[in-house]
């Protein structure tokens, strides 16, 4: 929590520096033709242009800079009310101020946020009209109206402005999040859990068409002992090596997942059976080639098993359970070889 919404400050900082000092013209009409004192004016420069630097500092202060932020919210809030008793209820700047103020609360913290701020209103009201008195001269002249007008033409357009770029980062944050949530941290691969959502998808699709599709999995031979003999680091570093093999032979549209810790899964859609073996066997024989080159980064050979979707199957776990069996059967046979099912 501490810490939290230093950007928040900055931006409600940027809002309220635009915000107060086009608000400073509004009032500032209304003060000339009514010829306030000097006491009131000072206030008024005070709130127009020194007070969004010192919400700013004094937020930043705050443990929760949130929290700081909030409560200098609800300071405008009460100013507000406090500027409509000073102009004596001016109609146009009076409801341009307390709509822009209400629009800032309803923007940042919502329902909760706008009600506070109707309290914070009504209590700035009383606060004017008991330092004040209470007058009420509400007819708006011309001059007014043309000084409150780059409020209502600007603010608008630069909060709305400013709501777009925050809602711009958040869906560029969602995707980034779901992009992470679909991956294996280590080598980039889809992760078991996406990965098996596509493997089920792909099984519903084959029985909805009865087009063929097959199924490979993977599992590097003897992976322990590179761990045990190189370190867990360089293990990894093999584990990216043999991800990005597979990348380079097989097609994007393949949904290649990390299915558990040396273990991977490929779907091939629309593959018989014999040409899943085939393009297995071959890639067999590439490992076996990179197997060989000293110092190569790919220092296991694989074993794989491969499954052909079919009716008789009753999920998609079916599928995958003949694919690992068909996998058994490569490690017990001697590895570095294809079984199919
Ligand atoms: P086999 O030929 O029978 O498959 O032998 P194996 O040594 O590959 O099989 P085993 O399942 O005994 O060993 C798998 C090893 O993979 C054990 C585990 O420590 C290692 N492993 C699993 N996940 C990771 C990982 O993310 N990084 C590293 N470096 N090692 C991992
Ligand atoms: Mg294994
Ligand atoms: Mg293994």
């Amino acid at each position: 929590m501490a810490g939290k919404g230093r950007r928040f400050v900055e931006r409600t900082w940027r809002l309220r520096m635009v915000g107060l000092a086009l608000g400073f013209f509004c009032v500032a009409s209304v003060f000339l033709q009514q010829q306030r004192g000097a006491v009131l004016w000072s206030l008024l420069v005070f709130h127009g242009f020194i007070w969004p630097h010192v919400a700013r500092r004094a937020a930043h202060a705050c443990v929760v800079p949130y929290r700081g932020e909030r409560f200098n919210l609800m300071i405008d809030a009460a100013m507000g009310g406090f500027w409509v008793v000073a102009m004596r209820f001016n109609l146009l700047p009076c409801v341009l101020i307390l709509v822009m103020l209400s629009m800032d609360n309803i923007a940042a913290g919502g329902l909760r946020l706008f009600l506070r701020g109707v309290a914070a209103h009504l209590l700035g009201l009383a606060i004017g009209w008991l330092t004040l008195g209470f007058v009420v001269e509400p007819e708006t002249r011309m001059a007014t109206i043309v000084a409150c007008l780059p409020f209502l033409i600007v603010y608008p357009i630069a909060l709305g402005w400013s709501t777009y770029r925050i809602s711009r980062k958040l869906a560029e944050q969602t995707r980034t999040l779901e992009g992470l949530s679909r991956t294996d941290g280590l080598t980039g691969l889809l992760n078991r859990r996406q990965w098996e959502i596509l493997l089920a998808d792909e099984f519903e699709r084959c029985r909805a068409t009865r087009y063929a599709s097959s199924l490979l999995l993977f599992d590097l031979d003897h992976f322990k002992v590179v761990n045990d003999t190189r370190g867990h680091q360089a293990g990894d570093a093999v584990l990216c090596a043999f991800a990005m093999l597979l990348r380079e032979h097989f097609r994007v549209s393949d949904c290649i997942g990390r299915y558990g810790g040396e273990e991977f899964g490929i779907v091939l859609p629309g593959a018989t059976l014999a040409e899943a073996r085939s393009v297995a066997e071959r890639f067999v024989a590439t490992v076996r080639e990179k197997n060989k080159e000293a110092g190569g980064q790919c220092p296991c050979t694989v074993s794989v098993g491969v499954a052909q979707c079919d009716e008789s199957m009753m999920d998609h776990a079916a599928w995958l359970k003949l694919a690992d069996a068909s996998l058994y059967r490569a490690k017990m046979t001697g590895r570095d070889r294809v079984v199919t099912a």
